[in-house]
């Protein structure tokens, strides 16, 4: 092999953390700088019966990217951008590439890359598609499983395989399951191979972009409102987001305090448009109309045009997980964190569903939970502060029973950062046996001897 396991303590420290707050020492790490590098490694972990567990930039929020057993693998090292082909519309990368660095890279070409987790400044394109990651923009472009054209993976037994999505728009040979092995890998969390390089598609850069801020009376009127958005023809978001009045006040008031006095919850869209000045107008307009129709404070909207303005809003927007981040980090040291959910529902039932959830953490007696994040989907963010360990138990209580309703509503325990290691004994609860019998197959049939990642979505051993 030529490429060497390094048991140096500082790298294996530092590459012991990811966001999640678990930290877990590896016995080694590697860092690959090619394919055949990577492929070396696994053939020879498989030798030897090592485990080895893939990690990209480590923003994972699950505990996935870290591991206290064999082989942490980095790919940071493999960051090129290996072809950008404006015809085909699509870029191909190596799998440590930074998200961001990709999407400006498309940009210049007057194209645009979709996936736009929060992270995307700081993660891989191979641990956002290892993860299937969402963001804001999901609501019109699907998730970044819909833009993975090909991958190239390494198999737990060191075997390179080129996966290409197929063109087919018909197919009725065999189970449909199987007909695309690009998405077995897509949110495998590291478990059933190692990316080394991605293939995505890119979609034409919106001529114009609208962002309209709308302030609500309450909570549950804001939610109503999300619906009609969705249900209308005269609106066509790209993204619904919603601040309820403690995340509102996180986002804006640094950048213009008391706006708003004390907050109102705010659903923040955006749509795409032309930059035709009458077809803008139209769309604004429409926006307005159906907002005052459904009772929203149409007097304190704000609108955002322009790349400056369009660029507050993000910044405003990502203050609210970089706070609440801020606020755990000051609780740490007396045993508490922050306690956050991905779970979402359909989003029709969204307004009863997050109802619950206060009333259940009201019942509690814990502090609201700060909620924001991606309600057009019927997604949001719940962010709990835990002051001490004692706290953190209270607040769990608080979401496993808000989590036995979202499972009740139709919804999942992970919208966007999937199970890694904190959510395993969840995924019983929303998948039935038949699916959990059918995932263990697919992970026996490509990691025969369990050494993937081991404790993402299954416990250690398993299955
Ligand atoms: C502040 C913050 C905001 C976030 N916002 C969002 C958001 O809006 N939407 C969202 O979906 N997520 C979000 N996340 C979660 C996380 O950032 C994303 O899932 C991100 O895409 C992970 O990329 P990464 O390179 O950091 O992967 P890592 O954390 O390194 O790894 C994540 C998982 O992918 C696997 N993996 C990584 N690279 C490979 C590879 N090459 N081959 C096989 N498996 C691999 C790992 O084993 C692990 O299971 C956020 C996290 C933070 C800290």
């Amino acid at each position: 092999v030529t490429l060497s396991l390094e048991g140096d303590a500082d790298v294996r420290r530092v590459h012991a953390a990811d966001a999640s707050g678990l930290v877990l020492l590896p016995d080694y790490v590697a860092r690959p700088g090619t394919t055949a590098e990577t492929a070396e490694m696994l053939r020879m972990a498989a030798a030897r019966g090592m485990t080895v567990t893939p990690a990209g930039m480590q923003t994972s929020t699950t505990g996935a990217s870290v591991t206290d057993t064999g082989v942490l693998l980095s790919l940071r090292g493999m960051q090129r951008i290996l072809d950008l082909d404006p015809v085909r519309r699509c870029v191909r990368v190596e799998a440590g590439a930074n998200l961001g660095d990709v999407r400006r890279a498309a940009a210049s070409e007057g194209l645009l890359l979709a996936p736009d987790p929060t992270s995307s400044d700081e993660c891989s394109v191979g641990g956002a598609v290892a993860c299937n990651a969402s963001g804001p923009r999901t609501l019109r472009y699907g998730p970044t499983r819909a833009h993975v054209r090909g991958l190239t993976v390494v198999l737990a037994s060191g075997e390179i395989v080129t996966l290409t999505r197929h063109a087919l728009e018909k197919n009725a040979a065999g189970y449909a399951f199987a007909h695309d092995p690009v998405d077995w890998f897509v949110g495998s969390e590291g478990t059933l191979g190692v990316l080394t390089e991605v293939e995505l598609a890119l979609v034409p850069l919106p001529e114009h972009v609208i962002g309209l801020e709308i302030p609500f009376a309450s909570e549950p009127a804001a939610m109503e409102f999300v619906v009609h958005a969705r249900r209308s023809p005269c609106v066509a978001p790209r993204c619904i987001e919603y601040f309820d009045g403690r995340a509102a006040a996180i986002a804006w008031d640094a950048a213009a305090a008391g706006e708003y006095g004390a907050r109102a919850p705010v659903l923040y869209v955006e749509e795409e448009t032309t930059s035709d000045q009458s077809r803008r107008s139209e769309v604004l307009d429409a926006w307005l109309a159906l907002a005052e129709a459904r009772g929203a404070l149409v007097a304190d909207a704000r609108v955002f045009e322009g790349e400056m303005a369009l660029a507050e809003a993000r910044r405003a927007r990502h203050r609210v997980p970089a706070i609440m981040n801020e606020r755990a980090a000051a609780v740490r040291a007396a045993g508490g964190r922050k306690v956050s959910t991905d779970w979402a529902v359909p989003y029709e039932r969204l307004g009863a569903v997050l109802a619950n959830a206060r009333g259940l953490a009201d019942a509690a007696g814990v502090e609201p939970a700060v909620t924001y994040g991606h309600v057009g989907n019927g997604h949001p963010h719940q962010n709990f502060i835990a002051r001490d360990a004692d706290e953190v138990a209270v607040i769990e209580r608080v979401v496993e029973a808000t989590l036995r309703d979202v499972i009740a509503a139709g919804g999942t325990v992970s919208a966007e950062h999937g199970i890694g290691k904190l959510k395993r004994r969840w995924l019983p609860w929303q998948a039935t046996v038949l699916q959990l019998t059918a995932m263990r197959g697919m992970k026996r049939a490509l990691d025969p001897m369990a050494l993937l990642a081991p404790g993402n979505i299954f416990a250690p051993g398993e299955p």
